[in-house]
């Protein structure tokens, strides 16, 4: 595949728009998705396309608060909004949504969402309760039934083997890639970084972002790091962040440093995790891999520590940013065990929280201005 660049990845929304467009014409089926929980194997086994839903824009967010409270995560009003106003070409295409019940304010939306789209929800259980595991897996039965039962197809346990085996291979590829970074200078700024993440969940064809991601990641190997991208080394954590909703990346970046790698969901969270195919069944093995999923939703939730840990050295980290997106409760108390754990590793750290909005782009500025000064570089 020659010819893939930065470029390729940042036009891969509108392209697939028009393909998705093609598969619903010809009887194909989509499931909208909001979370990483979602086991987009038992939708491919299916046959089905599962697409991101997540709200990265402003823009539909007083139609949202028509309904919701205003103090509410700008993601779920943003999410809400699309679909309240029917303003989202893949939330248009989708057959039904697949919600979960991770944090409040979601898993309420998903209640008031049911009036506008079919919506079936997976009850989470805490990964640390004792019997988290077998209700896990009796909720990915439950989800393989519904979407049998919506698209009438028999998903075999081959179909999901093949699934795994599909989404397992785009982790590695896309892990290779965001490790990259792990050079110093790093070869991606993190608006590059995210451009390409964010992609990954409005792409069709997952054979196809493979091989994207391999050659992407062969020619940017084949030309030096770039020494300019030498500043200061910023590690990204806390609630998801998209294109357009990138306001911190881009002044951390305008400020001279980078964002050599991202914890949250569009970054590397989900990245080390792979179904494990020594299993005899399918849905046990994809219900261990989702259950492992490091969210702030999770009580107590020490993989997401563990993981902060190793990525700091890993990242060769100057400080880290955490940001909350305004009323996520479970990110922002989490930031204080963060904070901890940043600073007894010696190095600066910052919580910012704020919303989808730009009228505290100066205030932001100040902040990361003063915490880039305490880097020692
Ligand atoms: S942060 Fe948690 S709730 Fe939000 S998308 Fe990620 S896993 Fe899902
Ligand atoms: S950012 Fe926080 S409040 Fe918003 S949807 Fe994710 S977990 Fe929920």
């Amino acid at each position: 595949m020659a010819g893939i660049d930065l470029e390729s990845f940042a036009s891969i929304r509108e392209a697939n728009i028009m393909k998705l467009k093609e598969f619903k014409q010809n009887g194909g089926k989509v499931v909208g998705r909001y979370c990483t929980y979602t086991p987009n194997e038992l939708i491919l086994a299916a046959g089905a396309i599962p697409v991101g839903l997540c709200g990265t824009s402003e823009k539909p967010i007083p139609a949202a608060e028509e309904v919701l409270p205003r103090n509410l995560c700008p993601l779920i009003k943003s999410s809400y909004g699309f679909a309240a106003t029917d303003t989202c070409p893949f939330f248009y295409f989708s057959d039904f949504i697949l919600g979960e019940t991770t944090c409040d304010g979601k898993k309420k939306m998903f209640e008031l969402m049911q009036e506008i789209k079919p919506v079936h929800v997976m009850q989470l259980p805490y990964a640390d309760y004792e019997h988290a595991l077998d209700m896990w897996t009796e909720e990915l039965r439950r989800l393989r039934k519904r979407i049998e039962d919506e698209f009438g197809v028999k998903i075999s346990d081959d179909d999901i083997w093949k699934a795994t085996d599909l989404v397992n291979r785009e982790t590695v590829a896309l892990k290779a890639l965001c490790d990259l970074n792990q050079s110093d200078p790093p070869y991606l700024s993190g608006i590059d970084l995210l451009t390409v993440m964010w992609a990954r969940s409005f792409n069709c064809d997952h054979e196809e972002l493979i091989s994207m991601l391999q050659e992407l990641e062969k020619q940017i190997l084949a030309s030096p790091a770039d020494p300019a991208k030498s500043g200061a080394r910023i590690l990204l954590t806390g609630c998801p962040v998209g294109t357009g909703t990138e306001k911190v990346i881009k002044l951390v970046e305008e400020l001279g440093a980078s964002v050599v790698a991202m914890e949250n969901c569009s970054g590397y969270k989900t990245l080390e995790l792979q179904t494990e195919q020594s299993f005899n069944d399918p849905i046990v093995a994809l219900a261990h891999k989702y259950l492992n999923i490091p969210c702030s939703c999770m009580s107590p939730n020490p993989y997401r520590m563990e993981l902060l840990d190793r990525m700091i050295d890993d990242f060769q980290t100057d400080a880290v940013i955490d940001l909350t997106w305004q009323a996520c409760h479970t990110y922002n108390i989490e930031a204080f065990e963060v904070g901890k754990l940043v600073k007894s590793k010696g190095l600066p750290y910052l919580h910012l929280e704020s919303d989808y909005s730009n009228s505290d782009l100066e205030s932001l500025k100040v902040r990361i201005e003063a915490m880039l000064e305490m880097v020692e570089k």
